[in-house]
């Protein structure tokens, strides 16, 4: 799967509603666990790693995958697979985006 492409402006704004797009999400269709984006309590090591890969299959051809992404970026997720991403790759574009901010207030 191709890195999805990030609108760098949701990132800390306020989401807007997932109601116009969540419903079209490839996670909501009847074949597909919605257990399967957030873990279970206590899931650790291979367990965890296996549901993330799952989830990220079912993430990889849905068709509001970039809108998903910047929801949950503007909404700071941290928790789950949300836009074909899991926590730490979200907490990492976080950190890039604070990072540019600073630059960018630094160099005006
Ligand atoms: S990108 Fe993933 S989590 Fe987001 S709506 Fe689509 S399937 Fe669901």
């Amino acid at each position: 799967m191709s890195a999805p492409q990030i609108n760098r402006q949701a990132v800390g704004r306020k989401p807007y509603d997932p109601q116009d797009w969540a419903a079209a999400g490839s996670c909501r269709r009847d074949d597909v666990d919605p257990e399967l984006f957030f873990h279970p309590e206590g899931e650790t090591g291979k367990a965890r790693q296996d549901r993330v890969v799952a989830a990220k299959a079912v993430c990889a051809d849905c068709p509001v995958l970039a809108t998903c992404l910047e929801y949950a970026l503007a909404r700071g997720e941290q928790y789950g697979v949300w836009g074909g991403t899991g926590e730490e790759e979200r907490a990492e574009l976080r950190r890039v985006e604070r990072l540019r901010r600073r630059r960018v207030r630094v160099a005006s």
